[in-house]
């Protein structure tokens, strides 16, 4: 599966506030939207972010802007966030709603809620390099979504890397979204029920993403 493999930190910038892509550094003074949190390129400072008030943006530009939010944070690219979308339509109920919950039920999202990643891309690595059990089975598919009663486990070959003896610590100070039953002591975790919209980032902006796909 594709992956954006461009500078990460250059994605906060654009969006004019921090992502929290990059784990533990993003709590750290070495975050680069601490230091320049202004829009990356030659315009960055002056360009619409860059301007103090900025310029009007269209609705256009706003719809653009929170599908792009919604894309950088899961870290999914363009033609997989459309067919998410084509998906959720599909579904009963908000398609809004039905995005971002296909989107937090990815394997990489739930191991990173499960808090045995710091990062949504960390938790990509660990999967794709096949450290993850899914209802016992083996999957390096960071994508495969998750449904009610699916269980994700550490490998028991993994569990003894210095990385997962040092985990159970490491998630200990990480919170558990009520949806996700997290059993620390074995490193794993069960999907109960997809995240009701309050369990979601709040701020992103599911509705301007169903319009922009909607024009
Ligand atoms: Fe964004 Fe984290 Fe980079 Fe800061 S360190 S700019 S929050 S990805």
């Amino acid at each position: 599966m594709a992956k954006y493999i461009g500078p990460v930190c250059k994605l906060c910038r654009r969006e004019g506030e921090k992502l929290f892509l990059k784990g533990e550094r993003c709590f750290t003074p070495k975050c680069a939207f601490e230091r320049r949190s202004f829009a990356p390129g030659q315009h960055g400072r002056s360009g619409s972010r860059g301007r103090s008030g900025g310029g009007r943006e269209s609705d256009y530009g706003r719809q653009l802007r929170a599908k792009q939010r919604a894309r950088r944070v899961y870290g999914v690219l363009e033609r997989q966030f459309r067919r998410y979308y084509e998906v959720s339509l599909k579904r009963r109920g908000l398609t809004g709603l039905n995005l971002l919950q296909i989107l937090e039920s990815r394997l990489d999202n739930v191991v990173y809620r499960l808090g045995y990643a710091s990062s949504r891309a960390e938790a990509r690595l660990l999967v794709t390099h096949g450290h993850f059990m899914v209802n016992g089975r083996r999957t390096d598919v960071p994508s495969m979504l998750l449904k009610d009663g699916d269980i994700v486990t550490v490998r028991d070959g993994s569990a003894q890397l210095a990385y997962f003896k040092d985990l159970a610590a490491l998630a200990e100070a990480r919170n558990n979204p009520a949806w996700l039953d997290r059993d620390i002591k074995k490193l794993s975790g069960t999907m109960q029920r997809l995240p009701e919209r309050a369990e979601i980032d709040g701020n992103l902006n599911e509705q301007l993403i169903v319009e922009y796909y909607s024009r």
